[in-house]
């Protein structure tokens, strides 16, 4: 089996992004990719300079693309286990038994988002149902909005999307506001409907209404909902990583772990990574693990430069 210099695991923004930087730098590169980037309910991705509007698919069919133009070598499958070989690397299992191994690996495996248990909620999502005002608000702009509630943080988010209009609805469970909340959301003419949430309630293909627990019903066209956010970070677990208190990897300059030749980039370690951050976590990533590489190199030539290139 070949040692490659990078395996790369996950072939989202982040991933491609990297493996571009690293096939240009010359380094045998190696994306598995599992095909499920955490975008790919969307019709289109948005705010990513020059490609807003395009759909999420073409962004990765471009990156493949110019990451195989360069050399690099993608690999449909998922990786099982990693394991850490100490100084001489890695080896990865895919699920279909082949085994990768590779000098240094990125990790981009991203996060998959856990919605409440609302009934219709999880089937409108990505189309009415919707997280991230930087990546929709525009599109549902001056509409009649609500905000889910999703525990304490539901009130800031709520006051950030009521940037996108005049018509925004806070439903939060009887006696979770504090009287200061209550003041700020009254203040900038954002709606208080307080009580149990029985269902989205859905017409001709789009959210018209919240239904709640007591009958009444709320015209909305769209909702937001700040989902929880959970990282597909059972190889970094797996191999060791370091977490915080919250249950995330804890990294340092560019990506790097407590695992010496192990970063990660975009959603996996950082929830706010939008695509572009994530691409860009990617390439700085990249560089870095590259100019480690170098290091390595450096210090395997003086070694046998020192014993007079034995043959
Ligand atoms: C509905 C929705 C809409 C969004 N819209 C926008 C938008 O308009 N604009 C914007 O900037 N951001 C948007 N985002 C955020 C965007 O999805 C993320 O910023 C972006 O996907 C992060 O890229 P990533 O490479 O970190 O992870 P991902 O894109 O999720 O890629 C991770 C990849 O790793 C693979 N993988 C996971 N585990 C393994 C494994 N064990 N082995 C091999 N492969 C594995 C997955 O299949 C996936 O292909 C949206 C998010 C959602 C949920």
């Amino acid at each position: 089996m070949n040692t490659s210099d990078v395996l790369i695991v996950g072939g989202g923004a982040a991933g491609l992004s990297a493996a571009l930087v690293l096939s240009r730098a010359r380094r045998t590169v190696v994306v598995v990719d599992s095909g499920e980037p955490r975008n790919a309910p969307a019709a289109h991705m948005q705010g990513f300079l020059s490609r807003d509007g395009m759909p999420p698919s073409d962004l990765l069919d471009a990156g493949r693309a110019e990451v195989t133009g360069y050399g690099g070598t993608m690999v449909s499958g998922t990786v099982t286990e990693l394991v850490h070989c100490g100084p001489t690397g890695f080896q990865a299992l895919l699920d279909d038994g082949q085994r990768v191994k590779a000098r240094k690996v990125l990790v981009t495996t991203g996060l998959h988002d856990e919605l409440p248990a609302v009934p219709g909620l999880a089937e409108r999502w990505a189309k009415d149902v919707l997280h991230c005002p930087y990546c929709h608000g525009w599109e549902v702009r001056d509409q009649q909005l609500g905000v889910l509630w999703h525990g304490p943080e539901s009130v800031r988010y709520a006051q950030v999307v009521r940037q996108w209009t005049h018509d925004l609805v806070l439903f939060a469970p009887s006696d979770s506001l504090t009287p200061a909340e209550r003041t700020q959301l009254v203040a900038r003419a954002i709606g208080i409907v307080e009580g149990d949430l029985a269902r989205v309630v859905v017409q001709d293909d789009r959210v018209t209404a919240i239904e709640m627990a007591d009958g009444r019903i709320i015209p909305r066209q769209a909702v937001f909902v700040p989902p929880r956010f959970v990282p597909n970070h059972t190889l970094l677990t797996g191999v060791g990583c370091e977490l915080d208190e919250q249950g995330w990897v804890v990294t340092g300059a560019n990506g790097t772990t407590s695992v010496p030749g192990l970063w990660v980039a975009g959603n996996v370690a950082n929830p706010r990574a939008q695509v572009i951050t994530a691409a860009g976590e990617g390439s700085a990533a990249a560089i870095a693990i590259n100019a480690a590489l170098v290091a390595d190199d450096v210090r395997a030539a003086v070694s046998y430069f020192n014993q007079g290139f034995p043959a």
